[in-house]
């Protein structure tokens, strides 16, 4: 029976709770705000369906194959915009549906949580674009609706964090050749109740309610990218980078994280997955003609079945094929998982008894040092030298 004694060992794919025969485990949420699997155990006759399941409890072996990268990019503007980077994700999903299929990804419901739905609808394919920067709720029945629809034969595009992937393939066991999945590279998710936190906090210091997130907004430029809020009263007025915004600022800090994120055990180059998608901030240097200002997406093909449905979608999207070693290039994301802040505990602390004003006040304020920068970025986005620093960061990160 599956017992979470030591948080950092649950990432919360729901796995164990989807494959329950007797249907007794259930996800709930802990004080800090992340789900975690509770069995009923008056119910529980321990099978040890729970425990067997479980990707990280079961972590699979890395073997190295051949791979395929790309850069690559959205012909269309308005998808390029409202995507994270290069808004591949959108390609794939067009591709699924117009075949007949189903996708499965992450939208902002009505509360501005992130969760997992399931669409046969072109229309809703936009509401995936763009990350959201918290942990997904992936639902309770996510995982067999997925397995209903392959066992009826549709094609199924899963998209997740790298953990959640592993966890679905560990609940479906079976190699379904009618099913694609796509991981990111992951720095980490966030906890949805400090999200909750933050926007709190903006509503009542910008006098206004959040009608509309954007977490990776390109406004400035893909090379600068904020956050963006649309308030009821004041409509789009807020666009802060993470120079400045405390919710940036918290995510990058490593305080807010869940605690399996600090040792993920599925950051690596050889996945299961059929692909995996992250962002080119390097895109002025590695894929210049794509410098369009509205990003590009590198991806990694694990599997030959990702390198024939990379072949078929072709006619819509730019693609420039890379060494992979080259498109690696050392991204500490997809290998190492990020140090905890020495600061969570008292964090979460503070975040369980005071309001999300005082909470982003007390860790995050915004001094004339913020604000400083934040015009420096701005002035350097004008004059063209944005590009610059952000390959000078990443030359002295990867050194
Ligand atoms: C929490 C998080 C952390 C990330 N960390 C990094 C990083 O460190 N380095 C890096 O290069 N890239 C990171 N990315 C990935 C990156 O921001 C882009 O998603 C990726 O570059 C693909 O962009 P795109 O424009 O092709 O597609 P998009 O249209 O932007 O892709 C959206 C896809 O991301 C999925 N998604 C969105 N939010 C979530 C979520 N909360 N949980 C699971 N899936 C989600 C959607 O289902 C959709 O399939 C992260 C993304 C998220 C969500």
């Amino acid at each position: 029976m599956i017992e979470i004694n030591d948080k950092s060992k649950c990432c919360g794919c729901t796995a164990c709770m989807s494959i329950c025969p007797l249907r007794c485990i259930s996800m709930t949420s802990d004080d800090e705000g992340f789900l975690y699997p509770s069995v009923d155990k008056n119910k529980c006759v321990q099978c040890g369906a729970c425990d067997k399941v479980c990707p990280i409890q079961n972590v699979v072996e890395e073997t190295s194959f051949e791979q395929k990268a790309y850069i690559v990019r959205n012909k269309n503007r308005e998808i390029k915009k409202a995507s994270a980077a290069g808004g591949f994700f959108y390609n794939l999903g067009s591709y699924v549906i117009k075949s007949g299929g189903v996708v499965c990804g992450v939208v902002l419901d009505e509360a501005f949580h992130a969760v997992h739905i399931s669409t046969d609808l072109e229309e809703d394919l936009i509401r995936f674009a763009g990350s959201k920067y918290m942990q997904s709720i992936v639902g309770n029945k996510t995982f067999a609706h997925i397995k209903t629809n392959l066992d009826k034969g549709k094609q199924v595009l899963f998209s997740g964090t790298p953990c959640q992937v592993e966890g679905l393939l560990s609940f479906l066991k079976e190699d379904y050749s009618n099913l694609i999945t796509v991981d990111i590279v992951c720095h980490s998710v966030p906890s949805p109740m400090i999200f909750d936190k933050y926007l709190e906090y903006v509503s009542k210091k910008y006098h206004d309610t959040i009608i509309d997130v954007h977490f990776r907004d390109k406004k400035y430029s893909y090379n600068f990218p904020t956050m963006k809020l649309v308030g009821r009263k004041k409509g789009e007025f807020y666009h802060c980078g993470m120079e400045a915004d405390p919710f940036l600022r918290a995510f990058f800090a490593n305080i807010c994280d869940r605690p399996s994120c600090y040792n993920c055990h599925f950051r690596k180059q050889y996945r299961r997955s059929d692909f995996t998608i992250w962002d080119c901030n390097t895109v002025a240097k590695d894929a210049p003609e794509f410098n369009d200002g509205l990003g590009a997406t590198k991806i990694l093909i694990h599997t030959e079945k990702g390198c024939n449905i990379i072949k078929e979608i072709g006619n819509s999207y730019d693609l420039i094929e890379m060494q992979t070693e080259q498109i690696i290039n050392r991204n500490s994301a997809m290998f190492k998982s990020n140090m905890k802040s020495n600061h969570r505990a008292e964090f979460f602390k503070d975040a369980t008894v005071l309001d999300g004003y005082s909470l982003m006040q007390k860790w995050f304020p915004i001094t004339w040092k913020h604000i400083l920068t934040h015009k420096i970025r701005i002035f350097l986005q004008v004059i063209g030298l944005q590009d610059f620093m952000r390959l000078l960061k990443h030359k002295i990160k990867t050194k």
